[in-house]
């Protein structure tokens, strides 16, 4: 398929290999013994059907994502994101980058969607995410290349960048699971879910991992148009903890269910990283799992922004300095988050 890469990785291990435990861990609160996922008890019970038909319902009158655009998708009709009946697959393959207990040592079994309903203008992907890059998908499609993935030895089969074509990964895990799916489900989403998609997909998603990229609804709107954000992003957040609870791993250190929550840190919005960390420990559970990211650097829109947008986001046009950094993860410790992957650029360089 052109746009797909879909190389094997190095020889593969067999048998179990543990990964390194983090500090404080392990802790029997946060370890699945038993595991299948979840899809496969709905496919079982015989309620996958009434899923699907229910996302075909959402496509027809879109408001599948938060932007309520209401055009008719299994008409092929588009706005926002530019997405019609099918979803666009950029890209599918063993990624060995991000967190250790979703990459372990096989690889995370990553499927990027194109196009996206935010317009984040510092986007790392932007490429694929503000183009048409890919081709698109059937859900037969899509179950081949998540059962492929499964094939190589991936861990996990992860979907990058979602939220625009949750009806569509609903269809296709429906029949991966009928076709022997066995790995978790991981929903790699900026957390601009819509609550209804979500409810759809409560019972076929093992591992949610939303971002929280801004707290202020001005940053929102200024940084990814999108003023409602904070907003749609904690009520997301507190729905995904609701349906998974707080990431729980396998005794192999591998992620089985719960939610993952990434905040990238931004230079100069140390306040909005502070009152996203607040939050996620007073209102969704201190036990939150919280990868703080530090690779962000300036690329795609953010020079315009820092240009026109005065001394207010003048600083987005730079790395986050160290101390940054360290102020973030003071910040999270102080609301009394304990659970971290807390790396760095350097640090992930190394790893990979
Ligand atoms: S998924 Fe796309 S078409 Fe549907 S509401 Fe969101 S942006 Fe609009």
């Amino acid at each position: 398929m052109p746009g797909l890469s879909c190389s094997l990785p190095g020889p593969t291990m067999g048998g179990v290999r543990p990964l390194p435990a983090g500090p404080g861990e392990p802790d029997g609160r946060f370890v699945l013994e038993d595991y299948e996922p979840a899809c496969l008890r709905l496919h079982r019970e015989g309620r996958l059907a009434e899923r699907v038909a229910a996302a075909r319902r959402e496509l027809e009158d879109c408001c599948a994502c938060p932007r309520n655009c209401h055009c008719n998708r299994i008409r092929n009709e588009t706005r926002a994101c530019h997405t019609g009946r099918y979803a666009v697959v950029a890209s599918a393959f063993p990624h060995f980058g991000g967190e250790d207990c979703l990459r372990g040592w096989r690889g995370s079994g990553t499927i990027f969607f194109s196009l996206c309903n935010l317009r984040c203008s510092f986007c790392q992907n932007w490429d694929i995410s503000q183009r048409l890059s890919g081709k698109e998908c059937g859900p037969g499609e899509i179950a081949d290349l998540m059962l492929g993935l499964q094939e190589m030895g991936c861990h996990n089969v992860n979907f990058v960048t979602p939220e625009h074509v949750a009806p569509q990964v609903i269809e296709a895990v429906a029949e991966a699971a009928a076709r022997g799916l066995r790995v978790p489900i991981v929903y790699n989403t900026s957390a601009y879910d819509a609550l209804s998609s979500l409810r759809l997909l409560d019972g076929l998603v093992d591992v949610y991992m939303p971002d929280f990229k801004f707290w202020k609804p001005e940053t929102a709107l200024a940084l990814a148009r999108a003023r409602d954000y904070p907003e749609r992003a904690r009520e997301a957040i507190l729905e995904m903890h609701r349906q998974v609870g707080p990431l729980k791993l396998g005794p192999d250190g591998l992620a089985r269910r719960g939610v993952l929550v990434r905040h990238l840190v931004m230079p100069g919005q140390e306040d909005e990283a502070a009152a996203i960390f607040e939050w996620l420990a007073g209102e969704v559970s201190p036990d939150t799992y919280v990868n703080v990211m530090g690779q962000y650097r300036p690329q795609y829109q953010v020079g315009q922004i820092a240009a026109n947008g005065g001394t207010k986001y003048a600083a987005i046009d730079r790395a986050p300095r160290p101390q940054e950094m360290e102020a973030a993860l003071a910040s999270a410790r102080r609301a009394g988050l304990w659970r971290f992957d807390e790396r760095r650029e350097p640090a992930r360089r190394r790893a990979n």
